[in-house]
């Protein structure tokens, strides 16, 4: 927990998110400004600001979430596709410096806008309990 960091903040209760997914090492919740419907960030549960600051054990069962909870959103949400995107550093776009990956569904013929939709709290709402899962789920 970093006193700082606001992904820490949502780790702790105090600040809320739309949960998707959460175990022993990640949680995973919706993007609060998506670039597209089911927009999901994936965070371990231990602070570190990035790849490079991260050990490799880590980040390797960060991505073994990454793959599960990506292969989850595109079977629910019928996607076709879905980019990984994982910024490291200001020069990069990485404005939250506490690491974490981008799933964000596509389908096809829809352009991919960096510029986010304004977060429709209602919508973000509906997204979660409808991409929400837990272990066991049927979910490999
Ligand atoms: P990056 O630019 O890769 O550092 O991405 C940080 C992302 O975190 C942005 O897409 C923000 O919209 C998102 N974000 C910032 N604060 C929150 C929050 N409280 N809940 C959900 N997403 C957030
Ligand atoms: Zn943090």
């Amino acid at each position: 927990m970093r006193n700082d960091c606001v992904f820490c903040a949502i780790l702790d209760g105090e600040v809320p998110c739309f949960k998707v997914y959460e175990d022993d090492t990640v949680l995973a919740y919706l993007d609060i400004n998506p670039f597209a419907d089911g927009h999901t960030l994936v965070i371990p549960k231990k602070h570190v600001t990035g790849i490079l600051a991260s050990d490799d054990e880590l980040l390797a069962q960060v991505v073994s979430r990454v793959k599960k909870i990506a292969r989850h959103i595109v079977e629910t949400l019928g996607a076709d596709g879905f980019n990984i995107l994982q910024n490291n550093g200001e020069a990069a776009g990485q404005s939250v410096f506490h690491l974490h990956f981008h799933i964000i569904p596509r389908r096809k013929g829809e352009p991919l806008s960096f510029t986010p939709a304004k977060g429709d709290l209602g919508r973000l709402e509906r997204m979660a309990a409808r991409l929400h899962f837990e272990d066991g789920a049927g979910v490999l």
